[in-house]
């Protein structure tokens, strides 16, 4: 189907970073932004919970509503500080879609996020 490859060049060429997790947030998919943004290859990133990008600053409430929201199927949309693979802190405005299956069951998280520190 040529709208299914144009789609994968669309999400892999996109100048934002893109995620794909599982339900229990496995890392199964990131675009090349994300490596850029993150300083994780795609190689490293896969199988690891997003989590490795957490600053460890954010207060476990906001991951708690984070959670709440699209574990019940709604999008959440927010900024956190993330941490690089070198170190580095960055704000992250993050959007994370949930995606279910035919049944209506969440099957896969779908994240997006860019780095806003200079918008600050
Ligand atoms: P965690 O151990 O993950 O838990 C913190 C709290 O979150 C828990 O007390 C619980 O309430 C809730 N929780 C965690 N996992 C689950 C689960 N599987 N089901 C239900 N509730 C749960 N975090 C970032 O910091 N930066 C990001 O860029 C980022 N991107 C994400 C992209 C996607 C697509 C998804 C699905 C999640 C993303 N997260 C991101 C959230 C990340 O998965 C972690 O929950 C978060 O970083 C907190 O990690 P932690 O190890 O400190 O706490």
């Amino acid at each position: 189907l040529i709208y299914e490859s144009a789609f994968r060049e669309a999400v892999a060429q996109a100048d934002i970073a893109v995620s794909i997790t599982d339900r229990q947030a496995n890392i199964l998919y990131v675009n090349p932004a994300f490596e850029r943004v993150t300083g994780y290859s795609a190689v490293e990133a896969l199988g690891r919970n997003p989590s490795i990008l957490s600053a460890k600053t954010t207060p476990r409430a906001l991951y708690a509503e984070l959670w709440q929201r699209i574990g019940s199927g709604q999008s959440w949309k927010g900024r956190l500080v993330n941490r690089r693979k070198d170190g580095s802190e960055y704000l992250a405005e993050l959007l994370i879609i949930p995606v279910s299956n035919t049944l209506g069951q969440i099957q896969n998280y779908l994240g997006i996020h860019r780095d806003v520190t200079e918008l600050h």
